[in-house]
């Protein structure tokens, strides 16, 4: 087979030129960053459950009418998506006080909000990701009002599904990061389209009974038990079966 070109690497996926005009596949590694690169490190299989768990979830949201880069999974480590023009601004919705909100304003962690807050970050490195405002992101032309009015739309409408979709199967959706493209059709159309991926990497998720973090938290504060924490999140959305890997069963509904 001739070797694809490789488009881009980034700290937890590479992507490759697709087989077909206009798709790419995502392939998702083991390697974890947190705190802009500081902390390093690799957490085993966790590509294979990355790969699974954000299929079923962009297909849930498919499902809904939510628009997503998502086409199909190939094999344990790789999807074909739709290829984007990724808009440079993280979308964090927030349900609960956690991370930087709780460093930002010393509020507690855990501490309920009366509502779901959503922030904007620009995507920069070489900046360690600044909050910004609707402001910024329409003067300095990442996106325009109207992109943006789609992008918030998007972002509350998927906050209100998930937490539905985890919270059925026991898991408080804490907190969570949406990355969004401007997808060309080949009528000229541009649509906005939620890309990248939703997984315990771009995630908080609690554990619903005990708050027990089941997330990259485990990572970044040096927790235990990471892989435990992303097979247990895959175990109780159905994706993979008890034994392993293999056909995927239904999600394990918590009373
Ligand atoms: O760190 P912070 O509290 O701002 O993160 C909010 C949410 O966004 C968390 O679920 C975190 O995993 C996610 N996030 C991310 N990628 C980033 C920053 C935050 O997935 N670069």
């Amino acid at each position: 087979m001739a070797r694809r070109k490789r488009l881009y690497e980034g700290k937890a996926k590479v992507l490759f030129e697709g087989p077909e005009p206009g798709t790419i596949v995502q392939y998702f590694k083991d390697d974890a960053t947190a705190f802009n690169n500081k902390k390093t490190g690799t957490i085993t299989g966790k590509g294979v459950l990355n790969n699974r768990i954000s299929e079923y979830l962009m297909q849930r949201l498919s499902e809904i009418g939510v628009p997503t880069h998502f086409v199909r999974r190939l094999n344990m480590r790789e999807q074909l998506v739709r290829e984007v023009e990724i808009i440079p601004v993280e979308v964090v919705v927030r349900n609960v006080v956690a991370g930087t909100l709780s460093q930002r304003f010393n509020i507690p962690e855990g501490t309920p909000l009366p509502r779901s807050i959503v922030e904007y970050y620009y995507k920069s490195d070489e900046l360690g990701d600044p909050l910004v405002s609707e402001e910024h992101i329409t003067a300095f032309g990442w996106a325009t009002p109207q992109d943006l009015d789609d992008i918030l739309a998007l972002a509350l409408r998927i906050n209100d599904y998930l937490s539905g979709l985890f919270l059925g199967v026991g898991i408080k959706l804490v907190d969570f990061k949406l990355e969004f493209g401007r997808l060309y059709e080949e009528n000229g159309e541009m649509r906005i389209v939620l890309a990248d991926e939703i997984s315990p990497d771009s995630c908080r998720l609690w554990d619903a009974r005990t708050n027990e973090k089941m997330d990259k938290d485990r990572f970044r504060r040096d927790l235990g038990s990471v892989e435990e924490a992303y097979q247990e999140v895959a175990r109780r959305l159905g994706v993979i079966p008890e034994g392993g890997p293999g056909d995927p069963k239904g999600p394990v509904t918590v009373q």
